[in-house]
């Protein structure tokens, strides 16, 4: 039986179809069980949950993202770099199609001062700006309006803003014994080379 361990809560979106496809399929799929720790042998995989729940196979995939506990545990270097800037992205409840028109549903705006990125997503638009090193996370939030004025004056209305790293890091093997990884537990990089 495929068993599948997810950390966070319950499915959204894509993953509920996919859930709902799995399960008919025979699978098991958990919900708020975060993989704790992982020891294999010859004939399988033992993983214990946050809760001591244990359970065996005869395999494990770890799809467990970037931070992935299944990758740490196997003991597998995740080697390259994490970039020094942040990126500041925010989602925007404002028509920027209304304030900008003929604007595309995706643009990379280029700029002798500046670079941006808009993007048109089924409930916002995101923007996402380069953001200097060395500032304090909070100072950079706190200039996202002014920000967002050099796309369009207009009183902006912000859904949800974060700054995040770029890293550039691969598994130095996908593969440890009975132990896989996929995914962002494999390898990140860059959205610049293939952004959707
Ligand atoms: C701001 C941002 C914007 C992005 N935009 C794009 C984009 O436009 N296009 C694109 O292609 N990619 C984009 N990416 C990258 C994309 O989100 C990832 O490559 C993708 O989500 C990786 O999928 P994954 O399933 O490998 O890992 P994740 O999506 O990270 O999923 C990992 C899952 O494992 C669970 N988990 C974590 N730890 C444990 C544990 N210990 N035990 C059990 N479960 C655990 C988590 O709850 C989660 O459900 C973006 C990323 C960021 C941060």
């Amino acid at each position: 039986m495929t068993r599948v361990l997810v950390a966070g809560a319950g499915p959204v979106g894509l993953t509920a179809a996919l859930v709902e496809h799995l399960r008919r399929a025979g699978g098991d799929v958990r919900f708020g069980e975060r993989v704790r720790d992982v020891l294999t042998h010859a004939g399988g995989v033992q993983v214990t949950a946050g809760d001591g729940t244990r359970h065996r196979g005869g395999w494990l995939i770890g799809a467990d993202g970037a931070g992935s506990a299944v990758r740490r545990c196997a003991g597998v270097e995740f080697a390259g770099l994490t970039y020094p800037e942040r990126f500041l992205v925010a989602s925007t409840g404002t028509d920027v199609a209304s304030l900008l028109p003929g604007i595309a549903d995706v643009n990379y705006v280029f700029d002798p001062d500046e670079w941006l990125v808009l993007l048109r997503t089924p409930d916002h638009w995101r923007v996402l700006f380069p953001t200097p090193e060395g500032t304090p996370d909070g100072d950079e939030l706190a200039r996202l309006p002014e920000r967002l004025g050099g796309v369009a004056e207009t009183g902006w209305d912000i859904a949800h803003a974060s700054l995040y790293r770029v890293h550039q890091r691969a598994a130095v093997r996908f593969r440890a014994g009975r132990v896989l990884l996929a995914g962002d537990a494999a390898h990140v990089n860059t959205r610049s080379a293939g952004w959707a």
